[in-house]
């Protein structure tokens, strides 16, 4: 089976709530984030190796007992047909999955969700719910409404679930930070992350220094009253 997987990091401490975890990257996306840090595999998923599956799944299956589960994440996870049939291979081998995305494509989250394929979802919610922010932020026309649905599917679901906002000053402002809490009122778990100007999909943005990691931090007492809880990646 071909499952598109192009990339593959079998150990990791920090992308599952501390706890030891791997993780699994799939190609293509359908927006175009200009702070983006993996624009291989959105812009030119075709240049990155596919790894067969004899790569990935036996180690996966050696570690299962010690890892909280695999990340799956990209680009865009829900983009890739197959994703349906990685996730259940993934619980046959007794795995549990976290799944990234970007919130575009509730009708396959809805499925997802309802097949029981996820234990933990984690979306992005990068700017508030109004079409010009989100559409800067996301380098398209953005599906709102879809967007909207996908952050009402995940709070519903009962599943463990964290929602995650990367501050980058030329986009967003506190207002904006204020204004997303508001959407995403009662979530688990609020990720505030810090800006990076290396690397990223649009290189006008190495122009764009992050704020202060104090300042930044500053700002999670004055909005954790939005969620159970929230952390702030400085
Ligand atoms: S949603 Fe944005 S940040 Fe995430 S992979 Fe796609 S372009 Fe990159």
């Amino acid at each position: 089976m071909n499952y598109d997987i192009r990339g593959f990091v079998e150990v990791s401490f920090l992308d599952w709530a501390g706890e030891v975890c791997s993780i699994l990257f799939l190609p293509h996306c359908n927006f175009r984030c200009p702070y983006c840090h993996n624009k291989d595999l959105v812009l030119t998923p075709d240049t990155v190796p596919r790894i067969p599956e004899a790569d990935v799944f036996p180690r996966l299956r050696k570690q299962k007992k010690w890892i909280k589960g695999v990340v799956v994440t990209g680009g865009e996870p829900t983009l890739n047909p197959r994703l349906p049939e990685l996730l259940e291979a993934l619980h046959r081998y007794g795995l549990k999955v976290k799944l990234d995305s970007n919130g575009s494509r509730p009708e396959i989250l809805r499925d997802l969700i309802r097949l029981k394929l996820v234990d933990y979802m984690v979306m992005d919610v990068k700017a508030p719910l109004e079409k010009d922010k989100m559409d800067a932020v996301t380098g398209i026309d953005a599906p709102l409404e879809a967007m909207e649905e996908s952050i009402r599917l995940i709070m519903e679901s009962g599943l463990e679930h964290q929602f995650r906002t990367t501050f980058c000053p030329k986009f967003l402002t506190f207002e904006d930070l204020m204004s997303i809490g508001e959407s995403i009122r009662g979530a688990n778990v609020w990720t505030l992350q810090n800006f990076h100007n290396e690397r990223t999909l649009d290189p006008s943005l190495a122009d764009v220094e992050p704020i202060e990691a104090d300042e930044l931090e500053s700002f999670g007492p004055k909005l954790e009253h939005f969620v159970k809880k929230i952390q702030i990646i400085a």
